[in-house]
């Protein structure tokens, strides 16, 4: 029982044509909670983190951040993406834009903070994610793992209730993976609820509340991460565990 809940799923189905990519989807997520979805590529993980965000449309059941349904549109909607803070596995950020620019740009725009208060709240995360050097830089100017702690702050400038990450290493070269889960460590212990899409087991083993393991657009097992992986109960489980591990 989750008892404080910030997202709620409740009996959710998404299809893309005749692909039921989302199927019967009930998930709670409480505050400060740090939940790790894991699964073979196809099997809806994507799909079920751009649903919360409201990147994607469900076609039935309901979606809830802190008691609310998510706004359709509108002014509502650009908040809700302020909200839930999203992390791709490619880093999305404005090439065009310094580093500064990247993290103020939302503030300003969707927060209407004033472009000096901005700077100064992005100046201050940069420094705390070690990046305070790199402010008048353009994202190309920087290594992977530097441009994922860029759009990693640029989402936490926005105070946002929840964080969600799609693979955010997995375009990175081995030796900076640990750079980017590190800070998400850090967010975890400061106690931001977060759900993440991730292959790094032992992130999953180390930062998790629970396992989320997702297989043909259902929830297979939904568990803390000793008992998900000490004695996984599903085939499909098993069998990925045993490819992973
Ligand atoms: P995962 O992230 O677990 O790899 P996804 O959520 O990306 O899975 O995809 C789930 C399924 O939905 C896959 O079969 C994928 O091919 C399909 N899919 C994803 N996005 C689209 C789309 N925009 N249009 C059609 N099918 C899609
Ligand atoms: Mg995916």
């Amino acid at each position: 029982m989750v008892v404080d809940p910030l997202i709620e799923l409740l009996d959710v189905n998404k299809y893309f044509g005749e692909l039921h990519v989302l199927e019967d989807i009930n998930l709670t997520v409480g505050k400060g909670e740090v939940v790790v979805v894991i699964g073979p590529s196809g099997s809806g993980k994507s799909t079920l983190c751009r649903a919360i965000n409201r990147l994607e449309p469900i076609q039935s059941g309901t979606i809830k951040l802190d008691g609310q349904p998510l706004p359709e549109e509108g002014k509502a909607l650009a908040r809700l993406r302020a909200d839930v803070g999203m992390v791709f596995q490619s880093f999305n950020l404005f090439a065009h834009k310094t580093v500064l620019q990247n993290v103020s740009l939302g503030q300003v725009k969707v927060r209407k903070r004033k472009k000096e208060e901005a700077d100064q709240r992005s100046r201050e995360l940069l420094g705390r994610v070690g990046l305070a050097d790199q402010a008048p830089k353009f994202p190309a100017q920087l290594s992977g793992g530097q441009q994922q702690r860029v759009a990693i702050v640029r989402a936490l400038a926005m105070e946002p209730k929840v964080m969600l990450f799609d693979e955010p290493t997995s375009a990175l070269d081995p030796e900076m993976i640990n750079e980017v889960l590190e800070v998400m460590r850090q967010l975890a212990r400061d106690g931001m609820t977060m759900v993440v899409v991730t292959h790094e087991m032992g992130f999953a083993r180390s930062a998790a509340n629970r396992v989320v393991f997702m297989a043909d657009g259902r929830i297979v097992e939904d568990r803390t991460p000793e008992e998900f992986f000490t004695d996984p109960h599903s085939d499909r489980a098993k069998d990925f565990l045993s490819k992973i591990l």
